[in-house]
């Protein structure tokens, strides 16, 4: 079976689903050469406790800060 475009580890999702990703500071956005657009946590760069890819949405987390 082919997973849904929001089954892919840290794809954006709807606007409905968006979690604290969406609006954290540490959040870089990476759009695919297809035009799908994943988010990418930064933090994973100096943080194991950070997937690179956080599976959307996040609703909860201990990293996160307002202001992307
Ligand atoms: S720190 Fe948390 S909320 Fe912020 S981008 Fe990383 S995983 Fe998302």
């Amino acid at each position: 079976m082919t997973p849904s475009p929001t089954d892919r580890p840290g794809e954006l999702p709807p606007a409905s689903r968006a979690g604290l990703c969406a609006t954290c500071r540490h959040v870089q956005r990476i759009e695919s050469a297809k035009g799908s657009v994943f988010l990418l946590c930064t933090l994973s760069k100096t943080d194991p406790r950070f997937p690179k890819y956080p599976p959307q949405p996040v609703r909860a987390c201990s990293g996160f800060s307002a202001g992307s």
